[in-house]
């Protein structure tokens, strides 16, 4: 499947939607995520075209990989995140009910997020 222009990250990503901003720059946009999860709950985009994480680390330059992944970790710092902890997360694909085609890591932080999963 090819990469959709118009999912609403890109959307965000060109000034088309409105979203509350915590980073950017040429490459990496960091936004909060609309529907918190957790008290602190930041979205972290890389502005390329990618669908998920394997088309990024797939595709990506390493250049671009490195400084991506290195820029969550300065913007969980930034937020204060590493005080008591924090949670990454990328979903991809249907199983891990991605629900927006551009890659993206969830920053979760600011309570105790407990388990990885809920069983069932
Ligand atoms: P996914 O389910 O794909 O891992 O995560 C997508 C995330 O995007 C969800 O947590 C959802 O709340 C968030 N989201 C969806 N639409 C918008 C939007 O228009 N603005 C912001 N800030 N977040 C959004």
């Amino acid at each position: 499947m090819t990469y959709d222009k118009n999912n609403i990250f890109a959307k965000i990503i060109r000034g088309e939607v409105p979203s509350s901003k915590v980073y950017e720059d040429d490459k990496v946009l960091a936004f909060h995520d609309i529907s918190k999860a957790a008290p602190t709950h930041v979205l972290v985009v890389p502005k390329g075209e990618y669908k998920n994480f394997t088309d990024f680390v797939t595709n990506a330059s390493p250049e671009e990989s490195t400084y991506f992944f290195k820029k969550v970790a300065a913007i969980a710092k930034d937020l204060k995140a590493l005080d008591s902890g924090f949670r990454l997360i990328t979903n991809s694909g249907s199983d891990a009910d991605q629900t927006v085609e551009h890659f993206h890591i969830h920053i979760l932080a600011g309570k105790k997020m407990g388990k990885l999963l809920p069983k069932n």
